[in-house]
């Protein structure tokens, strides 16, 4: 029997690729007579390599040969001046740039027995529709972000055609159709206060209506709004929400992960051991259920020092048991943490919190003893906290995170607010979040009766059923392998 195959082309970065490569996976399982070839970009440089280590155990575990994975070779990065005016606008070039690569790799890694019925590209990689139509195939976008933010994206040449430029934070509420609350300007995303940041996602969004469909990692009944809202606007193509999409195997980036207490001087070097997790997930064990706060931010999510310290006079002040994933700049002056950290908290804490670097996140949010996540809020981290049932407190760093904080607090009711629009700072004096702050919001989230504890565990279970048969994400995939099997 011949195959039919879609071609993946997603955005060379780890979290960008745990939900599509998994997508991918509940595909072929889902028909037979589908097959996936996923063409790997290599990322510019300064960009760092635990795309390899991850498409290494991927094709190592991939079920035969239905999913294959071919990292193409390097194409020429746009010059570095780029990076400073806009990194999304960096990044969308050279994967411009990348195009005939795409295209030879697709001709000369053709299957002898499959015909290829689709290209599927996320967020940054709408460039590759040109791919897709020069070879005579449909092209989809698969959206490892929330439907909110694609909204957003969309909602961004309404503006400017009314407003006739791009964001100020001074701006008043923004009412985006997207969200059902006004949406304050400082949780926009940077790129939308920049000219070159805007006119690249602009760009995008409108690329994005010229596909087949929009696959999301998301659940209707959980972005229920959002959801509505995208499927009812004419202009858009189908949306399929197939979430929730999670890697349950956790995966250690070779590059950004820390060794753990008493410091994090392996920090730039290696991934914790697995004797390092399970360390974690026994001390786990012994905790109370629903006791502990995990903190973590993200593969990039780093504090300067003097946050640091606010954040552990918090915990130590709130008693709440933690596991706390804690990553520091480059360029810090020191990684021991009896240094960095208000002296003696390590020994009076160490019965009730474990300090680490990078952390088994899936397992830990997994664990009946975490009662609450504090969160960078990067989309894969709230897919994770949901389906484990586990309530966020939101503290953004970069990226989308604010107005998914914004979108979790306000409209989905899942988190508690620790800050919405905080913004994590390269260089300069980054804003300090005071240890009040964060204390206030440990509090309302670790007591047993808060109403998002509630709400985040209903969620997790209805998000669940969603992709159990007969349900929404469940029905959605069907709808999709229908939509492409007939193409
Ligand atoms: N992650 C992890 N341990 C860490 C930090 C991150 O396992 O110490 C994983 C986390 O489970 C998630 C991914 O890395 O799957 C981060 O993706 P997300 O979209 O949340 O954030 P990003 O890194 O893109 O900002």
């Amino acid at each position: 029997m011949s195959k039919l195959e879609l071609v993946f082309v997603p955005t060379p970065a780890v979290s960008h690729l745990i939900s599509v490569c998994k997508f991918a996976e509940k595909l072929v399982n889902r028909d037979e007579r589908l097959c996936a070839t996923f063409l790997i970009i290599r990322p510019p440089p300064p960009f760092d390599a635990s795309v390899d280590a991850y498409i290494k155990q991927k094709s190592s575990d991939s079920q035969g040969s239905r999913i294959r994975y071919i990292t193409l070779a390097k194409a020429k990065p746009p010059p570095s001046d780029e990076i400073g005016k806009s990194i999304d606008r960096y990044i969308s070039l050279y994967l411009a740039n990348c195009r005939p690569l795409v295209k030879e790799a697709i001709i000369s890694n053709k299957r002898p027995d499959s015909k290829i019925i689709g290209l599927v590209f996320d967020m940054l990689c709408s460039s590759m529709i040109d791919v897709a139509n020069e070879l005579g195939f449909p092209s989809y976008l698969f959206l490892v972000q929330s439907a909110g933010f694609l909204g957003f994206t969309f909602y961004m040449s309404i503006w400017r055609d009314q407003v006739g430029r791009e964001f100020n934070q001074s701006d008043a509420d923004v009412k985006i159709p997207i969200f059902s609350h006004p949406v304050p300007s400082k949780v926009l995303p940077s790129f939308a206060f920049i000219k070159e940041g805007y006119d690249t996602f602009c760009n995008h969004a409108a690329r994005y209506k010229e596909t087949k469909g929009i696959l999301i990692n998301t659940v209707a009944e959980f972005e229920s709004h959002a959801v509505n809202s995208l499927a009812s606007d004419p202009e858009l193509p189908p949306v399929y929400t197939v979430g929730l999409l999670l890697d349950a195997e956790n995966q250690k980036p070779s590059t950004q992960a820390a060794g753990s207490r008493p410091d994090l001087e392996n920090q730039k070097g290696k991934g914790n051991s697995t004797s390092e997790d399970e360390e974690i997930i026994k001390w786990l064990d012994q905790q109370p259920t629903a006791s502990v706060l995990f903190l973590c931010f993200g593969t990039l999510g780093v504090f300067q020092p003097p946050q640091l310290v606010e954040m552990a006079i918090a915990l130590e002040r709130s008693g709440v048991r933690f596991v706390w994933s804690m990553r520091l700049p480059a360029n810090a002056e020191t990684t021991k943490l009896k240094e960095i950290l208000p002296e003696g908290f390590l020994e009076r804490t160490k019965n009730s919190g474990v300090v680490c670097g990078w952390a088994p996140q899936t397992d830990i949010l997994a664990h009946k003893a975490t009662g609450a996540f504090v969160s960078h809020c990067g989309w894969n981290s709230i897919v994770e906290s949901i389906w484990y049932g586990v309530p966020i407190v939101t503290w953004p760093l970069y990226a989308e995170q604010q107005i998914n904080a914004f979108q979790l607090v306000r409209d989905l009711e899942v988190a508690v607010e620790l800050t919405l629009d905080y913004r994590m700072q390269q260089s300069g004096q980054p804003e300090i979040v005071k240890a009040e702050v964060m204390e206030k919001a440990i509090r309302c989230i670790m007591d047993s009766e808060n109403p998002q504890r509630k709400r985040a565990k209903d969620m997790g279970e209805i998000c669940r059923k969603a992709l159990m048969e007969g349900g929404s994400s469940f029905i959605s995939l069907e709808r999709f392998v229908e939509t492409i099997l007939d193409s």
